[in-house]
């Protein structure tokens, strides 16, 4: 097939990016690759142009590589200049329903921002970004998606020597918070406000003809970052690395690095090798939500208004909004998840003494048998304070309760002894573990006994590691 591949990033923003080619894979092979997205997409690939075009074997009629700047917080410190070390955007299409899209290969060979990187990444990485990000999409909560993975045929180091792979990436854009600050830190504020117009236009095209559409367009983005993080919290996901250049102007969940799901429900619960603060830790995720937000509003100050006292005043009243937002998007998640019909003077406290009683116990069983008590109670160290707490609950949800649980709570999630598990059978060319998961995880509302346990005790403390 030929794709119909369109540039407005490039088009109407030079000078934020650089064309570079990606590099040729030596000896591609397919090994994921994503049909009913294709399908959404409009795209009828085979499979021998899915495996030579998302590896970089061979560049697709049509395509115009390039890696965007962007720069970026990373742990709260600033780097003016990272960008697309290790990626390429071949270029947007526009879906049947009329949905811009980009399509992105990651692990696809140096460019200019690789700073030290080699370019490139291995298979179990891109894979492990199929998994969680196709559970996210069948759970209900915006995320990029994975199109393809390729493998090299070439070898990475890593701690040791691994196969090398490339993941065709689709997101909504790939505009980040770093994006803007990448200019903002250079006074460029022509570019961060065609960037802005260009995020608007993309993005919320209905802001154009807002009174102010730069401020319309910080609540929006703040709007929906409050609504992705209140879905991660939900689904006990931590993201690892909330740095802003990880953060989507589009609101959907990106750069799945050393991210996982929690098992027992702990707030200060870290996965990251690297994050000894716990800046990034489960709970932590709505403060830094904030000061992501408070990153990108900085950036706006010289458009927002002509006065740059008034900018300011304009922007920290928006700022004080994002507490009780992502308050109300929380809110709604637990009213959802508890089965809660309409709304009650009473569902915050009952949704925070919740979170007090369930210390301890699975995340994800908790709320799947909530209905059940026989169930639930195996799962809880310590049931004194759920007992107290669940009559309370009963006579709030009333009714039809146990379907709504049902519908609302997964009862698979990607867990971290299952993944790693089929990466590391999938790094060593047997598929048949990730494709069994990937499966389960893709009907998250199906019971599926094997996929459904936590971690047998002795797999330990996971950790998960950036840099791959
Ligand atoms: P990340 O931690 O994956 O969000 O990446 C942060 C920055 O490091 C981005 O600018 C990436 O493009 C860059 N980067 C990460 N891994 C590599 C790599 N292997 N080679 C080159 N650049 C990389
Ligand atoms: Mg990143």
């Amino acid at each position: 097939m030929t794709i119909a591949f369109d540039h407005s990033y490039a088009r109407d923003l030079p000078g934020t990016f650089l064309r570079v080619a990606p590099d040729p894979a030596p000896a591609p092979k397919l090994l994921f690759l994503n049909g009913p997205l294709a399908a959404d997409l409009g795209l009828t690939l085979t499979e021998a142009e899915a495996e030579s075009w998302f590896s970089g074997a061979t560049l697709p009629a049509g395509a115009d590589p390039i890696a965007q700047a962007y720069a970026g917080h990373q742990f709260g410190g600033f780097s003016p200049q990272l960008g697309d070390g290790r990626a390429h955007l071949l270029g947007e299409v526009v879906a049947p329903d009329g949905r811009r899209v980009d399509i992105q290969l990651k692990g696809s060979g140096k460019t200019p921002f690789s700073r030290g990187g080699d370019g490139k990444a291995a298979v179990g990485p891109m894979l492990r970004e199929v998994l969680i990000s196709e559970f996210m999409a069948a759970a209900g909560v915006p995320t990029t998606r994975a199109l393809a993975v390729v493998a090299t045929g070439e070898q990475v180091w890593r701690e040791t020597k691994l196969p090398g792979a490339v993941l065709a990436r689709i997101a909504a854009s790939h505009i980040r918070v770093g994006t803007f600050q990448f200019f903002a830190a250079r006074g460029d504020q022509a570019n961060v406000r065609a960037m802005a117009d260009y995020a608007i236009a993309r993005h919320y095209p209905d802001l154009l003809y807002a009174e102010n559409p730069y401020l319309a367009f910080l609540d929006a983005v703040i709007a929906t970052q409050a609504r992705l993080i209140a879905g991660w919290m939900g689904l006990g996901f931590i993201h690892g690395v909330m740095n802003t250049d990880n953060m989507a102007i589009s609101g959907e969940t990106i750069d799945y690095g050393p991210c996982a799901f929690m098992e027992a429900y702990a707030p200060g619960t870290v996965f990251s090798s690297i994050d000894h603060q716990g800046r990034y830790a489960y709970a932590n995720q709505p403060l830094i939500l904030g000061w992501n937000l408070a990153r990108l509003a900085e950036t706006l100050i010289p458009v927002l208004d002509p006065n740059h006292e008034k900018s300011i005043e304009i922007a920290n009243d928006r700022l004080a909004d994002i507490a009780p937002r992502y308050r109300a998007e929380w809110l709604a998640v637990m009213r959802r998840k508890l089965g809660l019909v309409g709304e009650d003077a009473g569902d915050a406290a009952l949704s925070d003494d919740l979170m007090t009683a369930m210390e301890g116990a699975d995340w994800t069983l908790t709320f799947r048998r909530l209905a059940d008590e026989p169930a639930l109670r195996p799962l809880f160290p310590d049931f004194a304070k759920m007992e107290a707490w669940l009559p309370r609950w009963r006579t709030r949800a009333g009714e039809g309760i146990a379907q709504r649980i049902a519908e609302a709570n997964p009862a698979v999630i990607p867990r971290n002894h299952r993944v790693e598990e089929a990466l590391t059978a999938a790094t060593t060319g047997d598929m048949a573990p990730f494709n069994a998961l990937l499966a389960a995880i893709q009907s998250p509302f199906a019971e599926a006994e094997p996929y459904m346990l936590p971690a047998p005790t002795g797999f330990g403390d996971y950790v998960t590691f950036c840099g791959t």
